[in-house]
């Protein structure tokens, strides 16, 4: 190592999912990484809390992981979820892939995730982790932080050299980006609310649904979703307007949930024994947008994962995108070494954009998932979209899938995927079944349309 690229001090705020895994990435390039986190030692809880959550883990997220090795380990405790399972008001079933055999998302619980991940974080050579320290303050000038320890009620004061705000959407250091000059915010929020509830076990154990699927129940103007659990049973998240016809303010009453459930969701109910203690217990929960930039102080201050981008949950991309942005900070550090002012403008010149056009089209994707799912036209719509990427598979490649199982940057996706969708509109007044696609008039067209395509 020459002294250019001489071992550095760096600090990471956030022992999250995204700022464990930046801290592995940061020392195998031999730096000495200090990592402050608010909660306590979650490993220590024991398996306490009682509710388990999961998230869907895709292509991007397993590129990241297997970047410093640890794909194999979570992939274990993984399960593969093949498509979406949609069920009406009556429990009938239509299933839906994600993408061609073989691919799937994958549910993996937070926790056990945060756990693991620590755990390799705790085995790193050159990585201090400190638990219960809850940043107060950062001061950009004099490059500290203030500290509180939860435990001892102790605060102090810990100098920076380079920090890295990982420390999810109601961000610290954020908050101190925020008072500089010329630094743009903006935060919206849904008029949704989302509660998680659960779906038990059978008595043997097994899965009372499908255990290979994302599971939806559109409904229009909402929805409740469920992803697999390793015991058998299912995280269910019930996404509500606060207000309205059907909404959190009109289920005041165990008699009001257990009615209003048992008449739009009446295949899942009886899967639900505590569904009335949950629903009042489990807290009604936002959703929240935000945008920011810059993300960098000169070469002193870098915010990553949700503390940059937080974004909706409906393409199951925010971790997803937080762990990408461990990747691309990683190959930035191997082309540019120690010029980490170049390293962080680069970063935040290129990947802004994209996390921009995550951010919509995570909002888009509960209309498509609360609504659209259910309509048999969209369903046949995407039918003949997979029918089109079979024929034409170096020109087309659907919109979920070039965000889900592959790299390709998200701004990118979004614009092949609104080009893709005008293409689709012109076609499907053409088609009334999957036959259709083969007609000579219908295949024309295609021709037509695939030879303007790049
Ligand atoms: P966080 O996970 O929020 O971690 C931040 C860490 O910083 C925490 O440990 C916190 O304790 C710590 N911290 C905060 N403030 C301070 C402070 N002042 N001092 C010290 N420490 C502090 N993403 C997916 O990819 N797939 C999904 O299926 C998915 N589903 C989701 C479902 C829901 C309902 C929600 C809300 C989100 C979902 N996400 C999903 C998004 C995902 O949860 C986030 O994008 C991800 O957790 C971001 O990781 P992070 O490390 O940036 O932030």
């Amino acid at each position: 190592t020459s002294a250019l690229n001489a071992p550095e001090m760096l600090t990471i705020l956030g022992g999250g999912l995204v700022g464990s895994l930046l801290g592995l990435y940061l020392a195998r390039h031999g730096h000495i990484v200090e990592l402050f986190e608010r909660r306590p030692d979650i490993r220590k809880a024991g398996p306490v809390e009682g509710r388990s959550i999961n998230l869907a883990l895709s292509d991007r997220g397993w590129r990241a992981l297997e970047g410093v090795g640890i794909a194999e380990a979570v992939r274990e405790v993984a399960i593969p979820m093949h498509g979406r399972m949609m069920h009406d008001t009556h429990g009938g079933l239509t299933f839906q892939p994600y993408g061609q055999a073989g691919q799937s998302i994958y549910s993996v619980s937070r926790a056990g995730l945060n756990r693991r991940m620590l755990d390799l974080v705790e085995q790193e050579p050159g990585i201090r982790l400190y638990f219960n320290q809850q940043c107060r303050r950062v001061d950009l000038k004099r490059q500290e932080l203030e500290l509180l320890d939860t435990a001892t009620q102790q605060s102090r004061v810990v100098p920076y050299q380079r920090l890295f705000g990982v420390d999810g959407a109601f961000s610290a250091v954020r908050s101190a980006l925020q008072r500089t000059d010329r630094f743009n915010y903006s935060q919206e929020f849904l008029d949704y609310g989302y509660k998680e509830l659960t779906i038990e076990a059978a008595p043997d154990g097994q899965w009372p649904i499908e255990k290979n699927a994302l599971h939806i129940w559109p409904r229009g103007q909402y929805m409740m979703i469920a992803l697999p659990n390793l015991d058998g049973s299912f995280n269910c998240t019930l996404f509500f307007p606060y207000e309205g016809p059907d909404s959190f303010a009109t289920l005041q009453t165990p008699e009001q949930v257990q009615a209003f459930f048992e008449r739009v969701f009446p295949d899942a109910v009886p899967l639900m024994p505590n569904l009335q203690t949950e629903f009042f217990e489990n807290p009604t929960s936002s959703l929240v947008t935000i945008r920011c930039f810059p993300w960098a102080v000169q070469d002193q201050v870098l915010l990553l994962g949700d503390a940059a981008h937080a974004i909706v949950p409906f393409y199951g991309q925010g971790m997803n995108a937080g762990f990408e942005d461990c990747t691309i900070l990683n190959e930035l550090l191997h082309r540019h070494g120690h010029n980490w002012e170049k390293v962080f403008q680069e970063f935040e010149d290129s990947r802004k954009p994209n996390t921009d056009a995550m951010a919509s089209l995570a909002v888009y994707n509960f209309q498509e998932m609360r609504d659209r799912v259910a309509d048999p036209r969209f369903l046949l719509q995407k039918k003949i979209e997979s029918k089109l990427s079979a024929q034409y598979p170096d020109k087309w490649l659907p919109l979920y899938s070039q965000v889900t199982f592959s790299s390709l940057p998200y701004a990118e996706a979004l614009a092949n995927g609104q080009a893709q969708e005008r293409i689709m509109q012109r076609l499907m007044p053409h088609i009334q079944t999957e036959d259709d696609f083969q007609r000579p008039e219908v295949q024309q067209l295609v021709a037509a349309e695939m030879a303007q395509r790049p």
